[in-house]
């Protein structure tokens, strides 16, 4: 399964419905630069051991190229392509002054050690060096990348430079210049934009059960949240597997298990399930917040949710989107729906460039309005066009990609 191909797929539907100017189609089929880098990493036994990592800059015509960094044993080009293709159009959606790109790594660090790390991110720095910058190309965490790996980004950056530029990198630790409610930021988006479908859509907390798939820094946020605002959460996996409680599963209980454990099963009071019935269970509400490619053509028929809110990047394959429109489930959109951890970096971003440091309220008081107003815009496009969320998030953004790719074109 070809991420990259289901991105495409998303945007000629898209394209088709808004008649898309064909030059502009052309250009976001295409990305402006790939960087693909062998690089070293010096091992804790005295070896040496080479890498494979890319950094693929999508667009820039809205601005600088922005998004995350991924290390993980399945990235590769394809992924690294679709990603930074989403960026483009997520950036878009929130209207935000920044293009897409995304970077990865080959990699499983899980199997190394903290000065192996340290190594491998500074490493990387080096060779995508000449294509990244403040105003060039803004990497961010994402899959298995820590607040730790961007503060090496930007040290050693800083260095070759020759002068500090933290805005060479969003989603620093505090004390290295990153924001406040970064950390929290793209769980708290998720959350701000369900409230403001719920708000027109209407679902209660009372009567609406969410299962949440992946357990990372997202899916623990949004658990989190749905949990605080009375919202039964009765399953979550992570990569080991899954419990489910019909009666609702202890949320802070389950983060500090995962902190101390690195796992959720075997939660006291709870089932243990794997991450395949997870998105099969009856719920109201189905967070997928792992990896792409998770609900496809073999499992979407047994899913039960009414609403997918897709925390993750790319969870949907087309063909299960499709079958999830037919039957009426509500699928609110990955470039929307996780666009506050993004939104939050650029927020990270003016708080470097003008030296400044907010606080937690000051930044959640900017990120908050900029949901709602990007859900809302996502709401009445789809109304207007008839089409899905999906495709009237594409929708929204490509009216102003296509703006901004014809005036330098
Ligand atoms: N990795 C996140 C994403 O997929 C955040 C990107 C960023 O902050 O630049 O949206």
């Amino acid at each position: 399964m070809s991420a990259f191909s289901n991105a495409m797929r998303q945007l000629e539907l898209a394209a088709t419905a808004m008649h898309l100017d064909a030059y502009t189609l052309e250009r976001l089929r295409h990305p402006q630069r790939i960087v693909e880098v062998d690089f070293p990493v010096k091992l804790d036994d005295g070896a040496t051991k080479l890498l494979h990592g890319y950094r693929v800059q999508w667009n820039d015509a809205r601005g600088p190229f922005k998004g995350g960094l991924r290390f993980h044993p399945q990235t590769d080009l394809d992924e690294v392509k679709a990603l930074s293709f989403w960026m483009s159009i997520k950036c878009a959606v929130v209207n935000i002054p920044f293009g897409g790109g995304k970077g990865g790594v080959t990699v499983n660090p899980k199997e190394l050690s903290k000065t192996e790390l340290e190594s491998l991110a500074r490493s990387f720095t080096r060779a995508i060096a000449d294509v990244i910058g403040p105003e060039k190309d803004v990497p961010a965490p994402d899959v298995n990348t820590t607040p730790q790996i961007m503060d090496w980004l930007a040290d050693e950056y800083g260095k070759i430079v020759g002068k500090p530029s933290p805005a060479v990198v969003t989603g620093k630790t505090l004390d290295h210049g990153g924001s406040e409610g970064r950390g929290t930021a793209t769980g708290q988006g998720a959350y701000y934009v369900f409230e403001a479908f719920s708000r027109k859509l209407g679902w209660d907390p009372e009567s609406t059960t969410v299962a949440v798939q992946g357990f990372g820094n997202a899916g623990q946020e949004i658990a989190r949240l749905f949990h605080h605002h009375g919202y039964k959460v009765v399953a979550v996996s992570d990569s080991q597997g899954g419990v489910h409680n019909e009666a609702g599963l202890d949320i802070p209980e389950l983060i500090k298990q995962k902190a101390q454990t690195g796992h959720v099963v075997r939660l006291p009071e709870s089932r243990d399930i794997t991450n395949e019935e997870l998105l099969t269970l009856p719920c109201g509400v189905l967070v997928p917040s792992a990896l792409e490619n998770t609900l496809t053509a073999q499992n979407v028929d047994q899913v039960k949710a009414s609403v997918v809110l897709e925390v993750a990047n790319g969870p949907t394959t087309p063909e299960a989107d499709l079958a999830l429109a037919k039957r009426g489930v509500t699928v609110i959109p990955d470039v929307l729906a996780n666009a506050g951890g993004v939104t939050t970096s650029f927020l990270e971003w003016q708080q470097n460039m003008t030296n400044e440091h907010w606080s937690e309220t000051q930044v959640f008081e900017r990120l908050k309005p900029i949901m709602d107003d990007s859900s809302e815009g996502v709401l009445s496009t789809a109304e207007k066009y008839a089409v899905t969320y999906r495709e009237a998030a594409f929708i929204l953004a490509l009216e102003r990609l296509d703006k901004a790719i014809r005036k330098i074109a």
